[in-house]
């Protein structure tokens, strides 16, 4: 999507350890037209698949998972970092941090996912992967079918897509990173 690679182009900073930074406009000041046209675009891929749910993980895919859901008008459901004491019904697996370096857990509550779900997952940015596939693992745990994934940014070199879509899921990336440099160029597929 032109949109959001212009965005890149003008405002994303290249951070060693191949992080992309799109603070200034996607996840800490949030230019909420752009997400809205991210969701739109979602929208329009994934109009057809009966669209149930849409799932998403703590925090930074929120935004744009929020307004995907009011797209498609069905709940959103957030997988949390953290657990309640109050219920103890979870389906939980790991994740690796891509930016944080370390491994956490999330978790998401049995009651808010039912077998025969239909449900897109929407998350910021797709690296190797990890963050995807503990979705896709908390969707089909709940008894779910994943119908795919919207993502706004994908790094196409570091394989997660690929594995993913190895899979047998379809991935809807709005923009494709092929390369990040030391000395800040981005490049496009
Ligand atoms: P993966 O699990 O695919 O390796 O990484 C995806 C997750 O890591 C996303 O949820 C996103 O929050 C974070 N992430 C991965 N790469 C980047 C990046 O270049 N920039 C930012 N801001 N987040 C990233």
């Amino acid at each position: 999507m032109k949109l959001i690679e212009e965005r890149i182009k003008k405002d994303g900073k290249v951070l060693p350890g191949n992080v992309l930074k799109v603070d200034s406009f996607l996840n800490h000041a949030v230019d909420v037209e752009l997400i809205n046209a991210c969701a739109e675009e979602w929208y329009k891929l994934f109009k057809n698949e009966g669209v149930t749910k849409v799932m998403t993980i703590e925090t930074s895919g929120i935004t744009m998972a929020t307004l995907t859901a009011l797209k498609f008008n069905v709940p959103l459901i957030i997988a949390k970092k953290t657990r309640t004491k109050i219920s103890e019904s979870y389906l939980s697996t790991g994740v690796v941090s891509y930016t944080h370096g370390r491994s956490y857990q999330v978790n998401v509550c049995k009651d808010y996912i039912e077998k025969g779900d239909k449900i897109l997952l929407i998350d910021d940015f797709l690296a190797n992967g990890s963050a995807l596939k503990a979705l896709i693992a908390l969707a089909e745990e709940a008894g779910a079918e994943v119908v795919g994934a919207g993502i706004a940014i994908e790094k196409t070199y570091q394989g997660g897509a690929q594995i993913i879509a190895k899979l047998g899921y379809r991935i809807e990336s709005l923009a494709k990173i092929s390369s990040l440099s030391d000395d800040g160029s981005i490049e496009f597929c």
